[in-house]
């Protein structure tokens, strides 16, 4: 590993633990248009995400429960990642994000923004799940409006 890498992954994790110590959008929408419940048994994290969504765009993004520092952080990325943005757009994202945890596509080819941040994970299989529930929870929700 060159210098250059190392620097990387260490701010990789400082991201990573920002993330864990202040989630953003931690907490629950009074009146959510869509919602869903993510768990991961074999770690012990359990989600709640609650969206507000017109007209295909996710205007509002909350999730809450509790987690592994590598699930809530995930959790807190994805909120960021999604808010204000379209459901298209969420979905793609998802996809991409899966595909290079699942070690399906190289993340300097799946322009995932800050997410890439995560990539490391992937090298981690027993991690994958805590990384991808939040995601998992965001397309459960998408699709099953309350
Ligand atoms: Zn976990």
């Amino acid at each position: 590993m060159n210098a250059q890498t190392a620097a990387e992954l260490d701010l990789y994790q400082d991201v990573v633990m920002d993330h864990k110590r202040a989630p953003r959008h931690f907490g629950t929408l009074a009146a959510p248009t869509h919602q869903a419940r993510g768990r991961n048994p074999s770690c012990g994290d359990d989600l709640q995400v609650t969206l507000q969504v017109a007209q295909e765009r996710i205007e509002d993004i909350r999730f809450s429960g509790q987690g592994c520092a590598i699930c809530i952080a995930s959790a807190s990325m994805m909120t960021e990642a999604v808010h204000g943005g379209d459901v298209a757009l969420a979905r793609q994202l998802q996809q991409r994000f899966r595909a290079v945890l699942t070690g399906e596509l190289e993340p300097e080819a799946a322009h995932l923004g800050k997410l890439v941040s995560l990539a490391g994970v992937r090298r981690y299989p027993g991690r994958i799940k805590c990384a991808l529930l939040g995601w998992h929870a965001l397309m459960h929700a998408l699709d099953d409006p309350s």
